[in-house]
């Protein structure tokens, strides 16, 4: 079960409480070059991505940003470290979340500043600790960013904004090192009731990395740790999307697009089944309808699956029997199998509507 947080709204999505764990992304495209930053917000969206966060390194970046939010069809947090100026400009830009550090700010008057501008606009302010650049004073206390480094260090940002009164809050704790990050929300989780942001930061290139972060963000949305969540890529972040969908639809806690069930593969199967499940998955990635769709390879467990689907397809020797809701339709040859699927889909979509 999902542990319950405080609800806050970054933009019109809800953050925490009962809300659903929202899917998030970063843009990789220089903020300054708002039409690149908001063809690459676009795809995200068209992905299903639920907020987006750009870098906000320098005040061009900064101006462009309010540009950027006015056009975005999603809500969009500004990363800023260091700067206190760059926050009150994307905040009078009117920007749908800050991620940044008050400790890392300077000054108490800067961040009273900051504060006050986001009450004003009920801005959500997310303190993203990350392993890497943990304070000087902790690492000499702990050796290494540990687990209960990385907490001490949230919650001392934590402390900076409750002083203020500021309690639209929302916290992560990243690290590469996935026991680590497990170790350091698990503990935070029973400290606070802010709502969390998860992900395995740095976690490497589009394979390395959906791997890690399925473990990682896997153990965190089982225990019911995961407001939202940032699948991090060394890629195309609408990959991050997809693989962050992918995470909550293998644990039955959101559901979008196809459920694809297929089978390895074996030597009893008499059909090219690999060719035609990644075709299906291809041609039909773009259905937001939540529907199981099984490619089989042969009769051991092909009928089975196949009946538990909506739609599915049990191979034979060069051939498959295609079912409907656990109804056997009809008899495909090998070469039509994909397109048969696909047009079983299609209607029942079409009959949906
Ligand atoms: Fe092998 Fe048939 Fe199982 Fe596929 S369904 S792995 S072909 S036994």
């Amino acid at each position: 079960m999902k542990a319950k947080t405080r609800q806050i709204r970054v933009g019109n999505v809800p953050v925490g409480g009962d809300a659903p764990c929202a899917v998030q992304s970063m843009c990789n495209t220089d903020t300054r070059d708002a039409g690149a930053t908001l063809d690459q917000i676009g795809a995200l969206a068209a992905a299903g991505c639920e907020i987006v966060r750009c870098a906000v390194p320098d005040m061009a970046a900064a101006e462009a940003l309010g540009a950027i939010k006015r056009q975005s069809p999603i809500p969009v947090i500004a990363d800023i470290h260091f700067d206190y100026k760059l926050a009150l400009k994307v905040l009078e830009g009117g920007i749908d979340g800050l991620r940044l550090n008050p400790g890392n700010i300077g000054e108490r008057w800067k961040v009273e500043e900051v504060v006050a501008a986001a009450r004003e606009r009920l801005v959500p302010i997310r303190i993203g600790v990350n392993a890497g650049s943990l304070e000087k004073e902790l690492l000499q206390k702990y050796g290494h960013p540990t687990a209960e480094a990385m907490v001490e260090s949230a919650l001392g940002h934590v402390r900076i904004l409750e002083e203020l009164g500021y309690d639209q809050i929302k916290i992560s704790l990243k690290a590469s090192d996935v026991p680590k990050t497990v170790a350091a929300y698990r503990l935070l989780a029973q400290r606070v009731d802010y709502p969390l942001h998860i992900g395995i930061t740095e976690a490497g290139t589009t394979f390395s990395g959906t791997i890690k972060s399925a473990v990682g963000l896997g153990i965190l949305l089982a225990d019911g740790i995961g407001d939202t969540m940032r699948v991090s890529l060394t890629g195309d972040p609408v990959d991050e999307v997809r693989v962050g969908f992918e995470i909550l639809k293998a644990l039955n806690l959101r559901q979008k697009g196809i459920n694809l069930v297929s089978c390895p593969t074996c030597g009893r199967c008499q059909i090219n089944l690999i060719g035609v499940a990644e075709e299906v998955e291809k041609r039909l990635s773009c259905i937001d309808a939540h529907l199981t769709v099984a490619v089989m390879g042969c009769v051991v467990n092909g009928p089975g699956e196949a009946r538990e689907a909506d739609v599915g397809i049990a191979g034979g020797r060069g051939e498959g029997l295609l079912f409907r809701n656990g109804e056997i339709v009809r008899k495909v040859p090998e070469a039509d199998m994909a397109d048969a699927l696909i047009a079983e889909v299609e209607k029942i979509l079409a009959e949906k509507h």
